[in-house]
């Protein structure tokens, strides 16, 4: 039951195999065992079984065959988890910051809302860097998660404990966000699928902002399968969110069958050329499978990437230092104790409420912005965002999709990195990209090194999802990557083992 993909759960409890409720039961005892992961901040135990039991009630369960409201639920009974960063109603939302340890949000996010009225439950909230901020789980207020496929290295981040669950069989599947990565680079580091929509398919009201020109929500799960289902129930124009795109959601699930026979996909030597030889080795069998459906493959340009990695740490360091600034310990968030004036109330609030790694961001983001230093800074990352951008729309003018690392290696140890920003930020060199240029982007299981996941990066033209998630799926479909387990799960499961 919890081995199985988040498609095959919802189908067994439609079908009467077993309930939402004994589903949500299962995963709640083994996030209880699995506490040493940290991969949540909260579980909401309470609330995920009356979820449960709400939706056995609408499915209409008697006497074992579920007989009601099969269509208006597809995710029925689906057991999820939500970043951190995701406001749900009367739960605490923290972000991974200090800040936020005390803030009960008044509403849901409408991510949050969208999936629970399709019939998820929500079992918890996922740990992450501090207000998404980083590329291991180190920055948490809250502690690091642990990879499950190795302890003793990072899940990535920032979405790493969203990863680490969905590897770890502790949820059917999880949302996460990508500002510069941090879907996809945590779902290769754990081996999982996670897919960064194309920006403004997905609504971020509610969701706790970083970088407003980058932030996009997105799912995180198995299969390519159950990201393209969860999308399905995410995407949409939202009222609350104006910069949501006003375009119909596309029947990802009903093309996910569309085979890669003619799909013209492209390989960019600059994404590759510094790579290292075991993990062009996975990206090269990711090739060939596609090859072997009928894929043509064709070398491309893209003159600008070098740039992206300063370009985004710019940008988003400059839009974080905005979005951070109504954190004043006035409305809500952490408040220091006896503020002597109002200026003191800011900056003690402010030094105490966020970390290390938020502070830098928010002075160098602030510098950047700020008189006579904004057309040299701002002004000119976004020249640059603006060539990158040029760069993808005329290489989707020749290709259909592009085939890309996702990480430039496999998950690190914790602490490894810790010291050295410059290596850090590095890690975001391949995903950054389309960030910047706001296109879709998914990362898949492409094997492994040494028992480490590696991921292979498949990016499309702006609003291409569908055409994504079905070549991903085609992969899935001739290849086992995605299938196997970390070795303490598959020993507790009696599962397949890498
Ligand atoms: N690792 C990148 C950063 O630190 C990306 C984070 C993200 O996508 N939220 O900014």
């Amino acid at each position: 039951m919890l081995d199985a993909s988040l498609t095959e759960q919802v189908k067994a409890i439609k079908a009467g195999d077993y309930s939402a409720t004994e589903l949500t039961r299962a995963y709640l005892e083994r996030i209880a065992a699995a506490q040493s992961l940290n991969c949540f901040i909260s579980v909401l135990a309470d609330s995920a079984l009356a979820q449960a039991k709400r939706v056995d009630q609408q499915l209409g369960k008697r006497a074992g065959k579920p007989s009601g409201k099969l269509e208006a639920l597809p995710l029925a009974g689906a057991a999820i988890a939500h970043k951190d960063i995701f406001c749900q109603a009367g739960t605490l939302s923290t972000a991974g910051s200090k800040m936020l340890s005390n803030f009960i949000s008044p509403y849901d996010a409408t991510v949050v809302s969208k999936l629970s009225a399709a019939g998820a439950v929500t079992l918890g909230k996922t740990n992450l860097d501090e207000f998404a901020m980083g590329s291991s789980n180190e920055h948490s207020h809250y502690g690091p998660t642990l990879n499950p496929w190795d302890p003793s290295r990072v899940p990535g981040g920032s979405s790493g404990g969203s990863a680490a669950a969905v590897a770890a069989r502790l949820c059917s599947a999880a949302t996460g966000t990508d500002t510069g990565g941090s879907i996809r680079q945590p779902a290769a580091f754990c081996g999982v699928t996670g897919l960064k929509p194309t920006y403004s398919r997905v609504s971020r009201w509610g969701m706790i902002a970083f970088g407003s020109s980058l932030d996009q929500a997105g799912p995180m799960a198995r299969t390519a399968e159950d990201c393209a289902l969860l999308l399905g129930c995410m995407a949409g124009v939202d009222p609350n969110d104006s910069t949501s795109a006003q375009r119909p959601v596309d029947d990802y699930m009903g093309q996910l069958q569309v085979p890669l026979a003619g799909v013209r996909v492209g390989r960019c030597p600059e994404f590759e050329q510094s790579l290292d030889a075991s993990l062009a080795a996975a990206l090269e069998q990711v090739a060939k499978e596609m090859e072997s459906q009928g894929a043509s493959f064709t070398e491309i340009q893209l003159p600008n990437t070098h740039l992206a990695t300063s370009c985004y740490y710019l940008i988003a360091s400059a839009e974080c230092s905005a979005n951070l600034a109504r954190y004043d310990g006035v409305r809500f968030g952490h408040r220091c104790e006896a503020p002597q004036n109002l200026e003191d109330l800011y900056k003690r609030s402010r030094s105490q409420g966020f970390g290390q790694e938020v502070k830098n961001r928010i002075l160098a983001g602030t510098f950047a912005l700020s008189k006579g230093h904004y057309e040299d800074y701002y002004g000119k990352a976004q020249q640059v965002r603006r060539l990158i951008k040029q760069d993808f729309e005329q290489v989707f003018g020749q290709v259909d999709l592009l085939l890309a690392p996702t990480t430039p290696r496999t998950a690190f140890r914790l602490g490894e990195l810790a010291e050295n920003a410059g290596a850090m930020y590095y890690q975001d060199v391949f995903t950054v990209p389309a960030s910047l240029a706001g296109l879709p982007a998914l990362s898949l299981p492409a094997g492994f090194i040494d028992g480490l996941p590696i991921g292979a990066q498949l990016i499309g033209n702006y609003f291409d999802e569908a055409r994504l998630l079905a070549a991903a799926h085609q992969v899935q479909q001739n290849t086992d990557w995605h299938l196997a387990l970390p070795p303490q799960t598959a020993a507790s499961q009696g599962g397949k083992q890498q």
